[in-house]
C-alpha cells in the first residue's frame, strides 16, 4: 500500500512537539482553544457553505448543532482548563504519615481522532478541543463522506492551530487503514460499531486506548400526558427526529414505544407537526438535511422495501433519488424481525410500536442492545425510577430528546454496543489524560516491623 503522503515525517514532527513539553503549558493551550474560537468565528459562512454542500444543512441547523456547540465547547475549555490541570490533593490514611498524595493529569502524548459526517465540523472539533486542553498533540481524520467539509477542516485549521502539533489528513477508508497501523497513545473514534470493532483490533496490537463513540437504537418512550404536555412532547420528537441531520444522528430518536390506546393520537398530533415543520409533502419538503450519499439513501429506502414493513406506513413514505431526499415518514408496528427493527435507521423513518402497558417498553429495550440513548416522556415518577433503575444506556432524557448533547456537564458516550468511554467539558479532558497517581514520602518515622525478620514477630489483630 503506497504510505500517506509524508505520514512519517508528519507524525515524527508531533512526537518531536510533544517531547519538546510545549503542548503541556497552559498558555499554549489556552492559545490553541482561541484559535479555534477565533477560527470559528471568521468562518461561519464558509462552514454554512460546507455542510449545505455535503448535507443541505440549514444556516439555523449547522450553527445550532455545529458551530454553537464548537463554540461553547471551546469558551468553556479556555475557562476551564487551568483548574482542571491543576493536581487534586488526596487524603492519604494515618498508616503513611508522614506522607501527601496528588492525582497530577499529564497528557497521553500523540492522539488520532476519527470523525463521522453527520456532525463533520462538531464532531471532529470537539474532540480535538478535549486533546488539546489536556496537552496532546493531535492528527484529525475527518469522514469522506463529507468531503466540503473534510477539506474545509483541512485547508483552515493550519492557518489558525500550531501546525507541528495539530494536523488534519485527509482521507477514506485505505487513509484510515494506514493511520491505524501507526502507534498512538489514544484513538478516539467516532462511528458505526462495524468499524469500532477494526479500531479496536488495530489498537490491541499497541495497547493503545480507545475511546468508542459508536450508534445503535435509541427508543423514546411516550406514556400518557395531559394535553398541553403531549403538544410540548410531540414538537421536541418531531425536533428530534427529523430536526438534526434528517435523522442522521446517534442519538437521534430510532423508534417510540406507546400504549396502543394513544398510538392513533400521536399519528395524527405527528402529522401535524411534521406540516409546520418540514412542509406537506414531498414536493415542498423545507427545513430537511438531505442523505449523505447513494449508498446511504439506498440502505434507508431498502428499509422499506420489505411489502410488511411498507404496509405499515401511516405517513410519508416517499423519496426523490436525485435530490437525495426521503420524506419524513412514519410507520405503525412494522414486523419486529424486519431491518428496520433490528438495524440502527440513521435517517428519516420513524417506526411507532404500540404495547399494552407503558411498563413493558422496559423488557422491550432490555432484549436489545444497550442503547446510546432513552427518552421517556412521562410525569410519573415511579415509572422514572423504574427506567432508571432498570435499563442501562449512555445517556437517559426525561421529557426531552437530543439536549443532553449540549449539557457540558454531563458526560457523553455508550454503554455494550453503543461503545464506551465519554466526553464533553471535564469528561473530555479526561478522556485525553493519564491521571498519574503522585505519593510524596520525606525520610521521618520509619515503621521497622515492614521489614524482616519476623522471627519473633506475633500478628496479634
Ligand atoms: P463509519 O464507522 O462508517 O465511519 C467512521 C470513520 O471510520 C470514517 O472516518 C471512516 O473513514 C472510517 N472507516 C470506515 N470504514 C473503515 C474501515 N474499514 N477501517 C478503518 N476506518 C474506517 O461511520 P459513519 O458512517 O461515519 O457514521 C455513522 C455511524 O456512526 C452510526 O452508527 C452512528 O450512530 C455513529 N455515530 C456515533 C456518534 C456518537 O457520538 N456516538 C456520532 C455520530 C455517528
Amino acid at each position: 500500500m503506497e504510505e500517506l503522503a509524508g505520514l512519517t515525517q508528519s507524525l515524527g514532527e508531533l512526537r518531536e512537539t510533544f517531547k519538546s513539553g510545549k503542548t503541556r503549558g497552559v498558555e499554549w493551550r489556552k492559545a490553541q482553544l482561541r484559535a479555534i474560537l477565533k477560527l470559528v468565528e471568521e468562518n461561519e459562512d464558509k462552514i454554512f457553505d460546507a455542510l449545505q454542500q455535503d448535507l443541505g444543512k440549514h444556516p439555523v441547523e449547522s450553527y445550532r448543532d455545529e458551530v454553537g456547540i464548537v463554540k461553547k465547547s471551546a469558551s468553556n475549555s479556555l475557562e476551564s482548563v487551568q483548574k482542571w490541570m491543576a493536581p487534586k490533593k488526596g487524603h492519604l490514611p494515618l498508616l503513611l504519615f508522614p506522607a501527601t498524595a496528588e492525582v497530577l493529569p499529564e497528557p497521553l502524548g500523540l492522539v488520532l481522532i476519527l470523525s463521522s459526517w453527520n456532525f463533520p465540523i462538531s464532531l471532529s472539533l470537539d474532540p480535538v478541543i478535549g486533546a488539546i486542553s489536556a496537552g496532546n498533540t493531535v492528527v484529525l481524520k475527518p469522514s469522506e463522506l463529507a468531503p466540503a467539509c473534510s477539506s474545509f477542516l483541512a485547508n483552515t485549521i493550519p492557518h489558525y492551530l500550531d501546525s507541528q502539533a495539530i494536523k488534519v489528513i485527509e482521507g477514506g477508508i485505505d487513509a484510515a487503514e494506514q493511520l491505524l497501523q501507526q502507534k498512538w497513545d489514544k484513538i478516539f473514534f467516532t462511528g458505526s460499531p462495524q468499524v469500532g470493532r477494526v479500531i479496536m483490533s488495530a489498537a490491541a496490537k499497541h495497547l493503545t486506548p480507545v475511546t468508542l463513540e459508536l450508534g445503535g437504537k435509541c427508543p423514546t418512550i411516550l406514556d400518557s400526558l395531559p394535553d398541553s404536555d403531549l403538544e410540548v412532547a410531540i414538537k421536541r420528537i418531531a425536533g428530534g427526529k427529523w430536526g438534526p441531520c434528517s435523522g442522521q444522528a446517534c442519538i437521534g430518536i430510532d423508534y417510540i414505544l406507546v400504549e396502543q390506546k394513544f398510538a392513533s393520537i400521536l399519528v395524527e398530533l405527528l402529522k401535524k407537526c411534521i406540516k409546520k415543520f418540514y412542509g406537506e409533502s414531498m414536493e415542498n419538503l423545507k427545513n430537511l438535511c438531505r442523505i449523505v450519499n447513494k449508498h446511504h439513501f439506498n440502505r434507508v429506502c431498502n428499509l422499506l422495501e420489505d411489502p410488511s414493513v411498507s404496509a405499515s406506513i401511516v405517513h410519508g413514505g416517499s423519496w426523490d433519488e436525485e435530490n437525495l431526499m426521503i420524506e419524513p415518514t412514519i410507520l405503525l408496528d412494522p414486523p419486529l424481525d424486519a431491518d428496520i427493527m433490528t438495524e440502527e435507521i440513521f435517517g428519516p423513518l420513524l417506526p411507532i410500536i404500540t404495547l399494552n402497558k407503558i411498563e413493558e417498553s422496559i423488557e422491550f429495550i432490555n432484549s436489545r442492545p444497550k442503547p446510546l440513548a432513552i427518552y421517556a416522556f412521562t410525569k410519573n415518577e415511579r415509572f422514572k425510577q423504574k427506567l432508571l433503575s432498570e435499563t442501562s444506556s449512555g445517556s437517559i432524557t426525561f421529557n426531552d430528546a437530543m439536549i443532553q448533547f449540549l449539557c457540558d456537564v454531563l458526560p457523553f458516550g455508550g454503554v455494550g454496543r453503543s461503545g464506551f468511554g465519554r466526553y464533553h467539558g471535564k469528561y473530555s479532558f479526561d478522556t485525553f489524560s493519564h491521571e498519574k497517581a503522585v505519593l510524596h514520602r520525606n525520610f521521618y518515622f520509619e515503621l521497622e516491623p515492614r521489614y524482616p525478620p519476623w522471627n519473633n514477630f506475633k500478628l496479634d489483630f
